[in-house]
């Protein structure tokens, strides 16, 4: 079946078009310039921009993949979590179309689009674990299935790609954050600055960012106010020794996040990251040689199927017409929805 994906949950309006994993057309208009003078994303203004993006990113998606609206078997829309207003043009969008084309309609969870996309680039098999980590979010999940997901751990403040933007903006590059402190990483050196490595000294994988932030800022003013400003080497210098704490702890969390997974003795065991800090190297590299000790295959996606797109949503909702979940109306449109609470009506009945 020829599905239509709608994505509006953050700052991203896209839509997609897939024929089972075969990627037809994707979409993506992001609106940092709408944003930038806000310093963060404003919710109305993304809510305004994506209602009138949305069917410009419709029609390029159909031209792109070369078939007409009435082609369009089924229609999968980000029910949530995100912000609410981008969320409803979405979801109204979605409901148009469907009404007017007689097709089936299914919500889905954004997370889930994240967690379900080794299967569109790799095909992985059930149950794989999942490290999803993005500008919002951080969490090792189980993905049993399309709405079967158990979450091992996770962070209990910031999410890393947070922490990078922040870092980023503490050391004067920019945004966002991630891929430039990448870059002034490779040109330092890690060990020169000392960064905590936090809740390595608990159990269970849990995760904290926030105590890194903090440490940046003191090693950054211990170093500028008796010198008057940053050298270029201190920036990467800086940069290397957050980095490879994100990286470290990351990968050390991964490896309790195995050693539970493996108790389930999957028949195919494999790592697969996902999100925006899934594009980060250094982040790949340790948790491909972990894979590499420990068994597991490992897999990261494209970037483009990292960050923000429609293509997951479209794959996650052919997987749930696949497993004959359809929704009728009225869709709920939800700020927050947990993974792990997937087995829960996704769509309202309305009762
Ligand atoms: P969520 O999916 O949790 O709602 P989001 O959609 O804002 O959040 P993504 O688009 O998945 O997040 O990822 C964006 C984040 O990824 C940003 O914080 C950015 O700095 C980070 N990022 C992008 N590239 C890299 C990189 N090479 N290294 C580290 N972080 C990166
Ligand atoms: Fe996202």
């Amino acid at each position: 079946p020829l599905i239509l994906g709608l994505e509006s949950s953050c700052d991203d309006s896209a839509a997609a078009l897939l024929r089972g994993r075969d990627v037809l057309a994707s979409v993506v208009k992001g609106q940092g310039a709408l944003h930038a003078a806000y310093g963060g994303v404003v919710p109305e203004i993304a809510a305004r921009a994506h209602a009138e993006r949305l069917d410009l990113c419709v029609e390029e998606a159909l031209a792109e993949a070369g078939v007409a609206l009435q082609d369009v078997d089924a229609i999968a829309v980000t029910a949530g979590p995100g912000l609410i207003g981008g969320v409803l043009s979405g979801v109204m969008l979605a409901k148009g179309l469907a009404a007017g084309l007689g097709k089936p309609l299914v919500g889905v969870n954004h997370l889930a689009g994240h967690a379900l996309t080794p299967r569109l680039t790799d095909g992985l098999a059930f149950p794989y674990l999942m490290l999803l980590v993005s500008g919002g979010h951080c969490q090792f999940l189980t993905v049993r299935g399309p709405q079967d997901f158990s979450r091992l751990g996770g962070t209990i403040d910031d999410a890393p790609g947070e922490a990078f933007d922040k870092t980023a903006r503490l050391l004067g590059l920019p945004q966002p954050g991630g891929p430039s402190v990448e870059a002034e990483a490779l040109k330092g050196d890690e060990t020169r600055f000392r960064f905590p490595r936090p809740l390595l000294d608990r159990p269970g994988c849990d995760l904290s960012f926030s105590g890194l932030k903090t440490a940046l800022l003191r090693q950054r003013d211990q170093i500028v106010a008796p010198q008057g400003g940053l050298t270029r080497q201190d920036r990467a210098d800086l940069c290397a020794g957050f980095q490879a704490a994100v990286r470290d702890v990351l990968a050390e969390k991964a490896r309790r996040a195995i050693s539970l997974y493996m108790d389930e003795q999957p028949a195919s065991p494999a790592l697969a990251v996902a999100g925006g800090v899934a594009a980060n190297r250094a982040l790949r590299g340790a948790l491909e040689t972990l894979c590499a000790e420990t068994g597991l295959r490992f897999t990261a996606p494209p970037l483009a199927l990292c960050t923000d797109n429609a293509a997951m949503i479209a794959y996650a909702g052919g997987e749930l017409f696949a497993a004959g979940v359809t929704h009728g109306e009225p869709i709920v449109a939800r700020p927050r929805w947990p993974l792990d609470r997937q087995a829960a009506p996704m769509i309202g009945s309305g009762k």
